[in-house]
């Protein structure tokens, strides 16, 4: 089933969704080690699962081993990540038919960042331009089969001058035929939902689904890395609790729940989006306290495991 047609079912029956996004193996034991925890993680019932082609084509195997697995061993629904980056339209191809035989239906498609080695982005010899010709690309060869999720930037794309500029190529890819939006992760809701409102007013408007990206506080190394080192805003009560706490591994995952839960009910009660995306970075316990502690999964009782309630929830307006 098409992803969008399952978020504008869980808006109309008012209850948030969520999903989760893994990025491929590099070994057969990571394979294996991945496959048991994403069975783990799919009791929680997420709405979709995403898996991640690897920068540079170098693993397409891992990634349609994934979602072979998830779509037809673990039955739910998967969304297979597709780039430009070294990858011939007959590799496209490829993959796209091998997706559409393991019952996949969505792809997330993407340009993909410059070759490693590379300073700016270039397609490679019979490959494609951006993720726009993807689009067209898909929609080309198949139809209406997929629905097709883009990336979008709350905080702009490093390479667009301009919001301006970074709205009129996400309208391009909406227009080429893509049916929902997922984000690059953030940490500022406010500022995050405003772009949402500035999307929503572009042009003629964007009116498909956007999806937040969340990623898990899990270590402080990782946070400074993919967060702070990469220019993204931070409240600084965010900073100042990850100083407080930085030298010890598990004080800094407590914060980075207790930050996972406050951004979640925020983002659910804004009514803006119909539900969160997690960048699990291939771990589970913080992604599963976070939806425990935002009322979204049931808790697991330690004392009666048998029993299980829910958090109390606020529904949209
Ligand atoms: P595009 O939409 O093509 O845009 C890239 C830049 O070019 C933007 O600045 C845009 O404004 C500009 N632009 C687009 N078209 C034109 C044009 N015609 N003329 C001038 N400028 C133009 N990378 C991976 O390698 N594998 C993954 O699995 C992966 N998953 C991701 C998932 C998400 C949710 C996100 C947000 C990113 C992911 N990435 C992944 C990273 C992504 O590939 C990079 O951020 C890449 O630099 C941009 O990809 P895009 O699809 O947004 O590109």
């Amino acid at each position: 089933m098409k992803i969008v047609d399952r978020i504008h079912q869980r808006q109309e029956e008012g209850r948030p969704f969520f999903s989760f996004e893994y990025f491929s193996p590099k070994t057969a034991q990571g394979m294996i080690n991945l496959n048991d925890r994403i069975e783990r993680m799919c009791h929680l019932s997420p709405e979709f699962v995403d898996i991640t082609w690897g920068a540079g084509g170098s693993r397409p195997a891992a990634t349609l081993e994934v979602v072979s697995n998830v779509q037809k061993v673990l039955g739910v629904e998967t969304c297979m990540h597709l780039i430009c980056t070294d990858n011939p339209i007959k590799n496209i191809d490829k993959a796209l038919k091998e997706a559409r035989a393991c019952g996949n239906q969505n792809i997330l498609a993407l340009r993909g960042d410059a070759p490693s080695g590379q300073k700016s982005w270039t397609p490679c010899k019979d490959g494609l331009p951006s993720a726009t010709a993807l689009v067209r690309h898909i929609r080309a060869t198949h139809g209406d089969y997929f629905g097709i999720g883009v990336a979008a930037y709350p905080e702009l794309h490093p390479e667009s001058p301009t919001l301006e500029h970074d709205l009129y190529y996400l309208k391009q890819k909406i227009d080429a035929g893509a049916d929902f939006i997922v984000t690059q992760l953030f940490f500022d809701v406010p500022k995050f939902l405003d772009w949402v409102r500035e999307v929503r007013r572009y042009g003629v408007g964007i009116e498909v689904p956007i999806v937040p990206g969340l990623m898990p506080i899990q270590t402080y190394a990782g946070f400074k890395k993919n967060v702070v080192d990469a220019g993204l805003s931070v409240p600084q009560w965010i900073l100042d609790g990850l100083e407080a706490v930085k030298e010890d591994e598990v004080a800094v995952r407590q914060f980075g729940v207790e930050v996972g839960v406050k951004m979640v009910r925020e983002l659910v009660e804004s009514g803006l989006v119909a539900g969160v995306h997690f960048y699990t970075f291939n771990l589970e316990k913080s992604t599963r306290l976070i939806l425990e502690g935002a009322g979204l999964v049931p808790f697991i009782r330690k004392d009666k495991p048998w029993r299980t309630h829910f958090l109390p929830h606020r529904r949209r307006q």
